[in-house]
C-alpha cells in the first residue's frame, strides 16, 4: 500500500518468493489515497488478507488505524509490514533489521563507532532505531528541517540515554563528517536522476563507509563515495532483507533469499 507505487519492485520479488515456497498467494500493489486508507484496512480484514507492506507516504499515519503495533515500530512511529493475528491487523517494521542485515561484514564495524544519518523521515527513523541497538557509540542526525532531526534524536535518547546523539543542520553536519566512521544517506535526494549529493564527502575519513538507501540507480552521493574510494553500499540489500523479513512474518517460512535477490537484481539491471 502506498502512493505512488509504479516504481515498487516488491510485487515481483514477493511473488517469486511465494512461487518458490509453493504458496498459492499473490502480492499486488494497492495504490490508495490517504482518504482510502481506513477503508482499505477494513477490506483487508474482511477478505482475510494475510498481510501487506506499507510504503511512502503512509508508514507513519497508518499507526493509528491498526489493531496493534509492535513496541519498536510504535515508539519510532513507522510501520512497513502488516500481518494478521486472528482477525486483527498488527503492524511492525522490518526496515531497521533489514538495513542491519544488508551491511553484511560492515556490521562488525559498528561497535563503538560514531556516524551520521542524513534525513529524519520514515526510513531514517527505522535506521536510527536499528543503529541505536547495534552497539554504536553515537550518531548525529542531519535534516533539512532541523526540528524533525531533533525530534528523532529526542525519541532515540529516551530509549538509549547513554548513546551520544544530536540533531544538526546540513551545514553543521559538514563539520562533523571528519569524526564519522560511517554515513547513511536516508533522504529522498537522489531519487531523481541528476539530483545533487545532499552533502559533500570531502572531509570523510578514508576508513569510513557510506550507505545510500536509494537503490534505483547510482546517485551522485554514491558516485562521490566511489571517487573517494570509500567503502559503500546502495539500498538493494536493505530492500531485499526487509522484504525477506516481511515474507517470514506472513508465512512462518524461511524466505528464499537467493530467489528474491536474483529477481531484484534482474529488475534493476533492466532499469
Ligand atoms: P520520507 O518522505 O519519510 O523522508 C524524506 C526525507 O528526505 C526527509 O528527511 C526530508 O527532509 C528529506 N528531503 C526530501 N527532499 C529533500 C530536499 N530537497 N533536500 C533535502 N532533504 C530532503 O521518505 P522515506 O524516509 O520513507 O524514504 C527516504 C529514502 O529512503 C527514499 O529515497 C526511499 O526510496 C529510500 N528507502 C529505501 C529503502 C530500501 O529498502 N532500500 C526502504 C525505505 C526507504 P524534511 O524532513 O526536511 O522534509
Amino acid at each position: 500500500m502506498g502512493h505512488p507505487l509504479h516504481h515498487s519492485l516488491s510485487p515481483v520479488m514477493q511473488n517469486a518468493a511465494f512461487q518458490k515456497a509453493e504458496l498459492p498467494w499473490v502480492y499486488a500493489p494497492l495504490e490508495v489515497t490517504a482518504g482510502q486508507l481506513r477503508g482499505t484496512l477494513a477490506m483487508m480484514r474482511a477478505l482475510n488478507v494475510r498481510g501487506a507492506n506499507v510504503t511512502v507516504p503512509y508508514k507513519e499515519i497508518i499507526l493509528d488505524d491498526l489493531d496493534g503495533v509492535e513496541p519498536e515500530a510504535r515508539w519510532l512511529g513507522s510501520v512497513n509490514t502488516l500481518y494478521r493475528k486472528g482477525n486483527k491487523l498488527q503492524g511492525t517494521s522490518t526496515d531497521g533489521e533489514g538495513f542491519l542485515r544488508s551491511l553484511g561484514l560492515l556490521r562488525k564495524k559498528l561497535r563503538g563507532s560514531t556516524g551520521l544519518i542524513l534525513g529524519a523521515g520514515g526510513a531514517a527513523k527505522a535506521v536510527a532505531g536499528a543503529l541505536a541497538r547495534s552497539g554504536v557509540k553515537g550518531f548525529c542526525v542531519a535534516n533539512r528541517s532541523v526540528g524533525r532531526a531533533n525530534r528523532l534524536v529526542k525519541t532515540i535518547r529516551q530509549r538509549y540515554p547513554r548513546l551520544e546523539s544530536s540533531g544538526l543542520s546540513y551545514r553543521e553536519s559538514e563539520k562533523f563528517l571528519s569524526r564519522c566512521d560511517w554515513v547513511v544517506q536516508a533522504t529522498s535526494v537522489g531519487l531523481k536522476k541528476g539530483d545533487p549529493s545532499p552533502l559533500p564527502l570531502k572531509d570523510v575519513k578514508p576508513t569510513a563507509f557510506v550507505v545510500e538507501l536509494i537503490y534505483h540507480h547510482e546517485t551522485n552521493f554514491l558516485r562521490e563515495a566511489k571517487r573517494r574510494r570509500l567503502g559503500r553500499l546502495n539500498g538493494t540489500g536493505m530492500l531485499l532483507h526487509q522484504g525477506a523479513l516481511s515474507f517470514e512474518r506472513w508465512t512462518g517460512k524461511k524466505a528464499p533469499l537467493e530467489v528474491m535477490r536474483r529477481v531484484l537484481l534482474e529488475c534493476l539491471s533492466l532499469k
